[in-house]
């Protein structure tokens, strides 16, 4: 994602009708930020863990796996080798996956085609919940430090790796238990390419996605996007266009984090909105998304230190968020999402 298009984009651009249709569906069940905090406070007293267990080490090795690819830069072997290998995983656990060519443009603008891939858990169930990542890394490392590193590619460990990483893990643990949950798991390709400063060519397969789900007419309960979940010391906050147009499962979310003692990584702070996958999932299907990203004002640019830096390598992930964000999810989806 962009991150200069964040002070540029107004949540007025997503459009109020979208907000007010959004907001309807959700039964406007939102709760008060007082609330919350107090929710919060009682909670971190008497932390609960009562949870649906989720393997932080399988996690950990699927980012492994991932990085040892190599840069998976759309277009390239490496990134359709690691696309290969993440169906190969879910097929063997029982998945029958689907994948969507679409045309778009890699980081120089030149036309090239990408590749959603899509798993879903018990197809048959109408309601239904999406969650997503990008598996795509981005071609440059346009924030480093160091200029000489500016324009080669990221190995993304973080900034790709981790969502898909939890997401994996997700869908092997639903299969290995009989879930019955509905879910649907939607891996989107040419995410990050787009040029900084502009608004072109970010979440590509999303978009794609939104305009020609792999199901027609496909409707969601809602969607989670996972972005940047594993780096240390990650903190997660209320991005804007979550909270304006998804705010009942924003807070289950967050609600459900403070009760399994994650309140650490999952803090209770309102952040400017982020133009992310989340955003096409809202405005192109009118799903309310939730997106769990690592970003927090108090820091200088607002994302993590190693963000499109060649940093974003596994020396910056741990175990520990990565099972902050799986225990958080997976016990939600098994629980008040359900
Ligand atoms: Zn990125």
């Amino acid at each position: 994602m962009n991150k200069n298009k964040i002070t540029r984009l107004s949540l007025g651009t997503v459009g109020l009708t979208i907000a007010l249709g959004l907001m309807t569906a959700c039964g406007g069940a939102s709760q008060s930020k007082e609330k919350q905090s107090e929710a919060s406070t009682e909670l971190k007293e008497t932390p609960k863990r009562e949870l649906v267990a989720f393997n932080a080490d399988s996690a950990f090795r699927y980012v492994n796996d991932q990085v040892a690819f190599g840069h998976r830069v759309p277009n390239t072997p490496e990134h359709k080798a690691c696309g290969d290998w993440m169906i190969g995983k879910l097929k063997a656990w029982g998945y029958i996956t689907s994948e969507q060519a679409f045309q778009g443009t890699d980081y120089h603008g030149k036309a090239i085609t990408g590749r959603n891939i899509i798993a879903s858990l018990n197809p048959e169930i109408s309601n239904r919940i999406l969650l997503l990542a990008h598996y795509d890394t981005r071609a440059v490392a346009d924030h480093d430090g160091l200029l000489d590193n500016r324009s080669k590619a990221i190995l993304g460990a973080d900034d790709g790796a981790s969502g898909v990483a939890v997401l994996l893990e997700l869908a092997r643990s639903a299969k290995a238990r009989q879930s019955d949950l509905g879910l649907d798991f939607l891996f989107v390709d040419l995410e990050d390419g787009g040029q900084g400063g502009s608004d072109d060519g970010w979440c590509q397969g999303s978009i794609f996605w939104a305009k020609e789900p792999h199901k027609a007419d496909y409707k969601a309960k809602c969607a989670i996007l996972l972005d940047m979940v594993g780096g240390k010391n990650a903190k997660f906050c209320w991005e804007a266009y979550s909270k304006t147009y998804a705010a009942p499962y924003l807070y289950t979310l967050w609600d459900t984090a403070a009760k399994l003692g994650w309140g650490a990584y999952f803090v209770n702070k309102e952040v400017g909105g982020l133009v992310d996958d989340h955003v096409s999932i809202i405005k192109g299907r009118k799903i309310p998304a939730v997106d769990i990203v690592n970003y927090d004002s108090d820091r200088e640019n607002g994302f993590a230190n190693h963000w499109h830096t060649q940093g974003d390598n596994l020396n910056i992930i741990s175990k520990e968020t990565l099972q902050a964000v799986g225990e958080t999810v997976g016990t939600a989806l098994e629980t008040k999402l359900k």
